[in-house]
């Protein structure tokens, strides 16, 4: 059959991860192969650690990188710092909340679930009740996911910490923060956070195939303690390896010296600078949405995710069906609904690369296929919203341009 459209390629994905690559980052992780063994790797790698500390403002944290995704970043954060039958409290509030809870029990640990509706945010108000009740402090871990990409839903990890700390808790404070972490404000020490876990796909615009952990010193204290099995991801080999500038196994060298191009290209533009452009690239995708009348996933706007848009579609409508016209005739791709919302909701990720002229594509071909598939949309309404929400925004040196 002739094709008369452009190949996929040549369009900007709206999945949330992996993100559209910057060419820069690109090319960093395309290189010749060198000896992992010779001192070119840690001229590499330790620098790498280094800028990944500032991204996650962990000054304190010690940084670990695995071939892997952020699932293994996951079961790296668990295994690590656990025992068979320790208790861990944790809040389902959408697929990858759920799919967390689910390797904890995969590896016989105990989970204590807070469960509300898919698009809500983690209730710290909740936990704190939970943690106060448990005077013989059996929980070890709380597991938290900053940002749900299953629903567009942003919880607050400072809370969280607040609660810990008022109730006195020892227990670790673990996030997954694969969706926000250089792309939202993440702040590791003032967190306290003990755990961080990203993968290289999403903020940092990498292809998939790293997961990065951070571990505070109080989480590295539990390492001999910890009865889980673990090899490939025991960090104990990791740094036992990186001062003299080993690595326990083969290194994914591309990705890491992309990685450390990624940090240098956050870092050059200002850390404040990457999360205010989400913020505003985002907050344009919402008054888009609110110009096509449709709901957030997300309970309220206050939780609303800066890298992910979770769109609610008409009762009886299946939001499949956008998500499999615009890939097919538009060659776009935006994200489908998982898990409890399935069907009843479309996801735009705007997370990583990402501009105004990016993004109202992206809105601009939702808006063609609503139409087509006979949603109530007015072509040019969403665009339109963002259009004067991002014009008037328009950081003041900008504005003033000749
Ligand atoms: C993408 C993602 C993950 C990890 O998925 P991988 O495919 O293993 O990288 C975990 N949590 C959240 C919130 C995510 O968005």
């Amino acid at each position: 059959m002739p094709h008369h459209r452009a190949p996929a390629w040549h369009n900007p994905v709206f999945i949330p991860g992996p993100t559209n690559l910057p060419e820069a980052l690109r090319k960093a992780v395309d290189m010749p192969t060198i000896d992992h063994r010779s001192t070119a790797f840690p001229e590499i790698l330790h620098p790498t650690l280094e800028m990944v500390r500032q991204v996650l403002r962990g000054r304190a944290a010690e940084v670990f990188l695995f071939a892997g995704t952020g699932t293994l970043g996951w079961e790296a954060a668990i295994t690590n710092t656990l025992s068979p039958g320790d208790r861990v409290l944790a809040c389902e509030n959408g697929m990858f909340s759920r799919k967390w809870i689910d390797m904890c029990r995969r590896h016989g640990l105990e989970v204590e679930e807070i469960r509300v509706p898919w698009g809500e945010a983690i209730p710290a108000a909740r936990m704190g009740e939970i943690l106060a009740e448990d005077r013989e402090r059996r929980i070890r871990a709380v597991l938290a996911t900053h940002n749900e990409t299953a629903t567009g839903v942003r919880s607050d990890i400072a809370a969280i910490r607040a609660v810990l700390d008022a109730a006195d808790h020892p227990a670790l404070l673990m996030v997954d923060g694969v969706s926000s972490i250089a792309s939202m404000p993440f702040e590791m020490d003032a967190w306290g956070v003990d755990v961080a876990v990203t993968g290289s796909q999403k903020g940092f615009m990498l292809p998939a195939g790293l997961a990065i952990v951070a571990f505070s010193q109080k989480a590295l204290a539990m390492l001999e303690a910890a009865r889980l099995p673990r090899t490939y991801y025991d960090i104990r080999d990791m740094r036992a390896a990186y001062p003299a500038g080993g690595y326990p196994y083969t290194p994914p060298l591309g990705l890491i010296n992309g990685l450390r191009a990624s940090c240098e290209m956050l870092l050059a533009e200002g850390l404040d600078n990457v999360f205010a452009r989400h913020r505003r690239i985002a907050e344009g995708v919402r008054r888009a949405v609110d110009a096509w009348g449709m709901p957030l996933c997300a309970a309220s706007r206050n939780v609303a995710s800066d890298t992910v848009t979770a769109i609610r579609t008409p009762e009886g409508f299946d939001a499949n069906r956008i998500v499999g016209r615009a890939a097919e005739v538009y060659h776009v791709a935006f994200g489908a609904g998982l898990g409890e919302v399935a069907g009843r909701v479309f996801r735009i990720g705007h997370l990583g690369l990402m501009s105004e002229a990016m993004a109202l594509s992206g809105i601009a071909t939702a808006e063609m296929v609503m139409v087509d598939l006979g949603l109530p949309v007015t072509l040019g309404a969403g665009v339109a919203a963002a259009q004067d929400y991002w014009r008037r925004t328009l950081p003041e040196a900008l504005r003033m341009a000749a």
